[in-house]
Parts: C-alpha cells; structure tokens; sequence
C-alpha cells in the first residue's frame, strides 16, 4: 500500500516495481509516489499485464505544526483537478528548495550539490532530499542514506530547508475529492509531543482521514503494537506499506511486509 518508483524518489520505474512486487507475490498492490501522479498509468497497465491487482495512490508531503507528515491517498482519480493542482503547487516549491540546499552545501565545503543530485532525479519536478543524498554517498561524503541525514538532510541539520507544503486540510481534502482513502504514513516518525499526536489524529479523523499505516518499514516491530493502539483507539482503518524505494535502501522489500496485528480492519478490504 505504500512505495515509490522513479516518478518521485524511486530507482525502479513503474512497471519495473510491478514487476518486482509481483515476483515477491504481491497479490494487491498501490503505487504512491510523493506529490505525483504521473506514474499511475503505467503502473496500472503493468500490474494489468501481471494480473495483479493495482491500487492507485500518492503520498502528499504536508506541514503541521511546523513539521513534515506525509499523508498517503489510496484509490484516487488521477484525473481529478483539484488533485492535480495542489500537488503541481507542491512541486513548485522543491526546486526552489533544491536551489537553497545546494547553497547550504556549498557553505560547509560541498560544492556542485544541485547539478550532482539532479541526474539522480528521472522526474526534474520531483526534486528531492532522497536525490541529494545518493548524490553524497556516491562521492563518498557518506557511507549510507541514514549517515546522509543524520549529517545533513534531517530536521535541525545545517541542509534541512523549512518547507510549507500543503495544510492537513488541503491534503485530505484534496484526496477526498479526487475519490481516495486518507492515511497517515508512518506515525511512528515523527516527533510530536502526546498532546499533539492527541491532535493531530483527532483533526485528521474530523476532516474524514480513513487510516494510519502501522506495519511500514519505516517502524519498528514495538512501534507496529503502538500503532496497533492507536489505530484501535481513533477507529482508524489499518495500512501496511514496504515504503520500497530502492533494492539497496530501506528495511523492507516489496511483497515482504509482516501481517497486521490482530484486531484491526485492513484499509485494502474493499479493494481485496
Ligand atoms: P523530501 O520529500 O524531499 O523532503 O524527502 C523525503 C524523503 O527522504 C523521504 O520520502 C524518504 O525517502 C527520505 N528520508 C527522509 N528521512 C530519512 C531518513 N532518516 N533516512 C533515510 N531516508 C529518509
Ligand atoms: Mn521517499
Ligand atoms: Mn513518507
Ligand atoms: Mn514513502
């Protein structure tokens, strides 16, 4: 329910993650590349060609509380405009971003950042901290991607560029509109007090959010049994997602996501 192809910060194109999601004996299966659509036509005719189910998603970058979540939409129409126009007003606002970035490399002695990151990124609107990263360990500034943020990329970090992306509102809304499933991806990273993660579930789930994912590769197996609670506790549907990037990257492979702990409604059940 949850991965990327190089249409956002993906290395595999859309057929090729279908391909590899069907050879790990995914039987249903949602492209969510960030801020984008345009990967959704081909990855819904390849999954066609498999004879694999496919959802059509998104993972929306939004601000709240002066943080960044990311709010994935399942089953939306990538036709819809009031869709499309939000995200291609999210996109605007990563390369001037990349531009501020690269300034910030330059002054800590890491020069031609920009021009280095933006081979790596097969979609020029799709800009992204993932394209600069592989940029680093390729010239062997870092030995991995956590390295790379950990250094320089993460929140509080000398290259972490604050960013508005869309509201909360403006992301559900729009995925609602566009006929989709709201879900909060991977809660588990980020940092919110408990009052706030108190209200931030609570306005997600009055503007009409559906779900949070709770088994993602980007949790640990005590965060699955947290999100497990919570997802118990708001009446959230549940969504499970290998976050597949890369076959070098990440913690999970596509296909090889834990089941669901018991007790919770799978989001996928009206597709399954
Ligand atoms: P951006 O949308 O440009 O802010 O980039 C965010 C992307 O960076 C995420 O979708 C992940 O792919 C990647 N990312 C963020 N934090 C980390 C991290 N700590 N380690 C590895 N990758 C990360
Ligand atoms: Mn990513
Ligand atoms: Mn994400
Ligand atoms: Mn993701």
């Amino acid at each position: 329910m949850h991965c990327h192809s190089t249409i956002s910060d993906g290395v595999l194109t859309p057929t090729e993650v279908a391909e590899r999601a069907h050879a790990n004996g995914v039987q249903l299966w949602a492209l969510t590349d960030h801020d984008e659509l345009s990967g959704l036509a081909q990855a819904s005719a390849a999954a066609n060609d498999l004879g694999m189910k496919f959802i059509p998603g998104v993972e929306i970058s939004v601000t709240w509380a002066q943080h960044t979540v990311h709010i994935v939409g399942l089953g939306v129409d990538e036709n819809n405009d009031l869709l499309n126009a939000g995200l291609t007003d999210i996109r605007s606002g990563r390369t001037v971003r990349a531009r501020e970035m690269a300034d910030r490399f330059e002054q800590i002695g890491i020069p031609d950042a920009y021009e280095g990151a933006l081979p790596y990124a097969a979609n020029p609107s799709l800009i992204s901290r993932t394209h600069f990263a592989r940029f680093l360990i390729e010239r062997g500034y870092c030995d991995n991607m956590q390295m790379v943020f950990d250094k320089y990329l993460g929140d509080g970090k000398p290259v972490s560029v604050p960013m508005h992306w869309s509201t909360l509102e403006q992301a559900v809304s729009w995925i609602l509109a566009a006929g989709g499933q709201a879900v909060v991806a991977h809660p588990g990273r980020y940092t919110y007090t408990p009052v706030q993660f108190d209200a931030f579930f609570s306005q997600f789930k009055d503007l009409g959010g559906a779900a949070i994912e709770v088994v993602t590769g980007s949790h640990t197996p005590d965060e699955y049994a947290i999100y497990a609670k919570v997802a118990r506790q708001y009446g959230f549907l549940a969504s499970c997602g290998s976050d597949f990037h890369s076959p070098k990257e990440g913690k999970l492979d596509l296909g090889t996501v834990p089941a669901l702990p018991s007790g919770l409604t799978p989001i996928w059940h009206d597709w399954a």
